[in-house]
């Protein structure tokens, strides 16, 4: 497998890929919004989102509100009780630790509560263009094991098919790679019948039109 040209590829098809969550100004509301995206669509958190952040806007404002008040803006969302609890805890834990502010390591993201590897780069990649890592979520995970980039299919394992794209993709296409792998995924590569059809990859795959 040439993996240069998977991200020729990727770059023709996706000329500038970009999260799709939306309505937030600012590095705490996009924490949030990445809280409450897990095992949600985006589409979804961001319906929620235009009025939620229109009254929290600061660690503090979440931190400080009563978690049953921010349950009622975010109630559409799949766990949003244990969402709010998980963003007011990361909400705390920036103000006891961070002054309120995002910090811009994942190794100290990564100690944020209800944040994990994944979200860290997600929210590096994002807000400050930092490249520690690659986002592995549900979508990159099934996108790399069909390309034969990992033989690693449980989602358990994201930590290591991470470091097994580290390995083979260019460190300087690695936020490029998982904004693209994360759409690739959601809307061609799908789990249940992906589109190979209209797949960019379809003629190096080696899954094309076999799943
Ligand atoms: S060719 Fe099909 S299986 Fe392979 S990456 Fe594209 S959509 Fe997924």
């Amino acid at each position: 497998m040439n993996f240069m040209e998977i991200t020729t590829r990727l770059h023709n098809y996706y000329s500038n890929p970009k999260t799709e969550l939306e309505n937030w100004e600012n590095p705490i509301q996009f924490m949030v919004s990445v809280i409450l995206s897990a095992q949600a669509t985006d589409k979804g958190v961001n319906k929620a989102t235009v009025e939620f952040f229109k009254h929290y806007k600061t660690a503090q404002d979440f931190a400080n509100e009563e978690a049953e008040t921010l349950s009622k803006y975010v109630s559409t969302i799949n766990f949003y009780n244990s969402k709010v609890d998980r963003l007011i805890k990361a909400c705390q834990y920036l103000i006891q630790h961070h002054n309120g502010e995002m910090p811009r390591t994942i190794e100290e993201l990564v100690k944020v509560p209800g944040l994990g590897r994944k979200s860290a780069n997600v929210i590096l990649h994002v807000i400050y263009g930092i490249t520690e890592g690659i986002v592995v979520d549900t979508h990159v995970s099934r996108v790399a094991l069909r390309l034969g980039l990992t033989k690693h299919a449980d989602k358990k394992d994201a930590e290591k098919i991470e470091v097994e794209l580290m390995n083979i993709i260019d460190k300087k296409e690695w936020i490029f790679f998982s904004a693209a792998t994360v759409l690739l995924g959601r809307y061609i590569c799908k789990a249940k019948k992906p589109d190979c059809t209209n797949c960019p990859l379809n003629d190096i795959c080696p899954s094309a039109f076999r799943v």
